[in-house]
C-alpha cells in the first residue's frame, strides 16, 4: 500500500499537525494516540534523523498510559522496546540499522502483530516492503525550519 498515492476511502483518517518545540510534540501525542486506536495497528514513522519520530512515540506512550515519556528511549540499538498500557501493548521499533528482510525476520514482527492489543510504531519501516504492506497507516514528519515540525498522520486502509 502506498499511502502517498492511495485514494482516500471512507475509513481513512488524515490530519496535519505542526509543533514548535519538543514539548509541543510530546503534548500532541494525545491527539495522535486517539487516531491510532483501536489496536491492533502497525504505523510507519517516516522522517529524517532528528525529525522527531522517537519524541512522538514518547508522547503517544504517555498519552496511552503505557510509559512515562522519559522512560521511552530510542530502540536504535535494541531494535524493539515494549511498553504495556491498559489499552495497548506498544511496540516501538527502529529499523535504521537493519538492512535485509532476512535480518528483519529475526525480530518476530509476525508474533507481535498477532496480539490483539498491539500498537506497533515503526521508525524507518518504509525501508522494508514487507512492513509497508502490512502497515495500517503512516506518520510523515518534516523539518519546517528551526524547531518547527510538520506531521501528516494517515490511518486506515485505502482498499
Ligand atoms: P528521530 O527519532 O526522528 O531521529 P528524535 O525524536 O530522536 O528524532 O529527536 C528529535 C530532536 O529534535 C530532539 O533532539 C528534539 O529535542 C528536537 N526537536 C526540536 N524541535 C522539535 C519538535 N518540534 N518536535 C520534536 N522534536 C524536536
Ligand atoms: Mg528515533
Amino acid at each position: 500500500m502506498d499511502l502517498r498515492t492511495a485514494g482516500m476511502s471512507a475509513g481513512m483518517k488524515e490530519k496535519r499537525f505542526k509543533t514548535r518545540s519538543e514539548a509541543g510534540t510530546l503534548a500532541m501525542g494525545e491527539r495522535v494516540a486517539e487516531m491510532l486506536l483501536p489496536a491492533p495497528k502497525l504505523i510507519v514513522l517516516r522522517g529524517d534523523l532528528g525529525a522527531g519520530k522517537t519524541t512522538l512515540v514518547k508522547g503517544v506512550a504517555a498519552a496511552l498510559g503505557a510509559a512515562e515519556a522519559e522512560d521511552v528511549t530510542s530502540p536504535t540499538f535494541t531494535l524493539v522496546h515494549e511498553y504495556v498500557g491498559p489499552r495497548v501493548r506498544l511496540y516501538h521499533l527502529d529499523l535504521y540499522r537493519l538492512e535485509t528482510e532476512r535480518e528483519l525476520l529475526t525480530l518476530g514482527l509476525e508474533e507481535m502483530a498477532e496480539e490483539a492489543d498491539a500498537l506497533m510504531l515503526v521508525e524507518w519501516g518504509e525501508k522494508f516492503p514487507s512492513v509497508v504492506e502490512r502497515a495500517d497507516g503512516e506518520i510523515a514528519i518534516e523539518h519546517a525550519g528551526g524547531d518547527e515540525r510538520l506531521f501528516l498522520v494517515r490511518v486506515g486502509r485505502s482498499a
